[in-house]
């Protein structure tokens, strides 16, 4: 190629700009942005929904730090967060990772790592949550099965045995606490029985019941456990746990069909979490931060934590019932973490949610068409004064929206059960 070739020929980029020009693409104007201080609302809201809720300042302040994630101070951090993962699960397994990514993906790194083209898969599905189970195992692939249980009800054993014999699953998914309509899987312990009677491995969704009332994965059998950071643990959300036991981690570990996933592939996150191994840039900030969350469930001891929520929950609906509103779930198997409420004929989830947290910085939550709206008991809602101040804001909201509740009453049954629980205590 001689110079005169090279003068004559345009760069490339100028014909290329030219023609995305002439296509109307003109170049992209740097953005007039407001600041967030003129986003935000000028008084932080109370995060009485389904999630993210309220963290400690400990959480906060850590989720302000930036480390290096390789090396030795990242290191002693995450044998720490195993360490107390190891408690907040109950198991011994070695298997502890930690996910940079939402509850979803601790959940998709469970299925997509021990399900393949062809696994068979039987998923209970008691709504929403337990449904994103099964979607993500056909994803990959696998042969899947719903156990598809009626709103407001858990599958009896006979019918989890019937479909287990019929199916024959490698892997059975469930959820413990259904947080979309608030129904509760009490039985796992006698589920997880049921199904390694006949071969499978279980995972269980704990994202919103960890650490705010009983699972033991060891002693229950549980194969697979995963939790979010912004629920049950208080943390941030965005950073998330999952264990294995030995059963599963051998079936990870031996399988010979290619894992799609690369970042969820849970050899590879191993390095990280067990080696101090390069895998991906770990989300330092979130893991410091969950390492507080852990902390502070340390010091509190999961037999007080739990304590502490059933108290609030149950005081919770006793206030609510009071205000003269119902229950959505029945208390056969009603979660206690997250309280669904009917609404009175003619209001919608989405007026009072809008209500409440305009007038009273208060926010709770709708749950995906159904007709309730949620109010969380997950780590630091779980407080007596955030009690007082949601009551008193639902009470009122239903009053200016034109429902008739009871708002004295409502505030004096949550009195009455709080103060009926601290003298039994
Ligand atoms: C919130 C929730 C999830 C999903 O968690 P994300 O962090 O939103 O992905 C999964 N399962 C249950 C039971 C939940 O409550």
């Amino acid at each position: 190629m001689n110079d005169t070739a090279l003068h004559s020929a345009p760069p490339a980029t100028s014909h290329a700009s030219a023609a995305a020009a002439a296509a109307g693409a003109a170049p992209v104007p740097c953005p007039t942005v407001d600041t967030l201080d003129h986003i935000l609302p000028e008084e932080p809201l109370l995060m009485m929904g389904a999630g993210p809720v309220p963290i400690p300042d400990a959480v906060a302040k850590a989720n302000t730090v930036v480390i290096n994630h390789l090396g030795d101070t990242m290191a002693r951090v995450i044998h720490q967060v195993k360490a107390m993962a190891r408690y907040v699960f109950q198991t011994h397994s070695n298997w502890v990772l930690g996910v940079a990514g939402p509850g979803s993906a601790a959940m998709e790194m469970a299925v997509s790592n021990l399900a393949w083209p062809g696994t068979r898969v039987l998923s209970i599905v008691n709504g929403f949550f337990s449904a994103r189970m099964a979607e993500m195992a056909r994803r990959v692939g696998a042969e899947v099965t719903t156990l598809d249980v009626a709103d407001r009800s858990i599958a009896s054993l006979d019918d989890i045995a019937q479909a287990i014999e019929r199916t024959r699953p490698a892997i059975v998914t469930i959820v413990h606490g259904e947080t979309s309509n608030t129904v509760c899987n009490r039985q796992i312990r006698e589920i997880v029985q049921l199904a390694k009677a006949a071969g499978a491995l279980v995972v269980v969704d704990a994202v919103c019941t960890l650490s705010t009332m009983p699972l033991e994965m060891d002693a229950w059998g549980i194969d697979v456990v995963i939790t979010g950071g912004q629920k049950g643990l208080s943390s941030i959300p965005g950073v998330s746990l999952i264990a294995f036991s030995n059963a599963a981690w051998e079936r990870v570990r031996t399988r010979t069909a290619p894992n799609t996933h690369w970042c969820l592939d849970a050899t590879l996150a191993e390095n990280f979490w067990h080696n101090a191994g390069y895998h991906y840039t770990a989300p330092v900030s979130g893991v410091l931060a969950l390492h507080e969350a852990l902390r502070l469930v340390c010091t509190e001891t999961l037999e007080k934590r739990f304590a502490r929520h059933l108290r609030c929950s149950l005081a919770l609906q006793s206030g609510v019932s009071a205000l003269g509103l119902s229950l959505y779930t029945p208390q056969a198997c009603r979660l206690n973490s997250v309280v669904g409420i009917e609404l009175p004929a003619k209001l919608t989830a989405r007026e009072v949610c809008n209500h409440i947290s305009q007038q009273y910085q208060v926010e709770i939550a709708g749950s995906f068409g159904l007709p309730i709206v949620r109010i969380g008991q997950m780590g630091e809602q779980c407080r007596e004064h955030h009690l007082f101040r949601t009551v008193h804001a639902l009470g009122r909201t239903m009053c200016d929206l034109g429902a008739a509740v009871d708002l004295p009453a409502g505030v004096a049954a949550l009195e009455e059960s709080l103060s009926s629980s601290a003298r039994r205590a």
